[in-house]
């Protein structure tokens, strides 16, 4: 499973930003992490990683919000465009596999949530 390896950079990024907030926040509520569909994530072993190596760190007990992005293609002999939902990547207009991927590579944390100090 690949989400670990993904989730535990995930865990030291947030961590690490989290430690420089000031003033320090109480605890960490929700992470919100964009994935393009191309990483081909399991969402569920994501939750699943995410809680585990959340233990014993600033994120433990937080919620991991997972926005997939799909993916899209353009090609390059028809200029056709589009999202690609098979696994084997072919223009829908003319079956070439000549694609760009415009979309779908996206991995990134848009946001953390944290509980203020009152
Ligand atoms: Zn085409």
């Amino acid at each position: 499973m690949h989400e670990f390896s993904l989730c535990q950079n995930i865990i030291e990024i947030v961590t690490d930003e989290f430690k420089k907030l000031n003033p320090q926040p109480r605890r960490i509520i929700k992470v919100n992490l964009v994935i393009g569909k191309l990483h081909g994530v399991v969402k569920e072993n994501m939750h699943f990683a995410y809680e585990v190596l959340a233990k014993d760190t600033a994120a433990q007990g937080s919620q991991l919000e997972i926005d997939e992005i799909p993916i899209k293609a353009k090609c390059r002999m028809c200029n056709w465009q589009g999202a690609i939902t098979n696994s084997v990547f072919l223009c829908a207009n003319c079956a070439s596999g000549n694609l760009d991927i415009e979309e779908g590579k996206e991995f990134y944390i848009k946001d953390l949530e944290v509980e203020e100090d009152e």
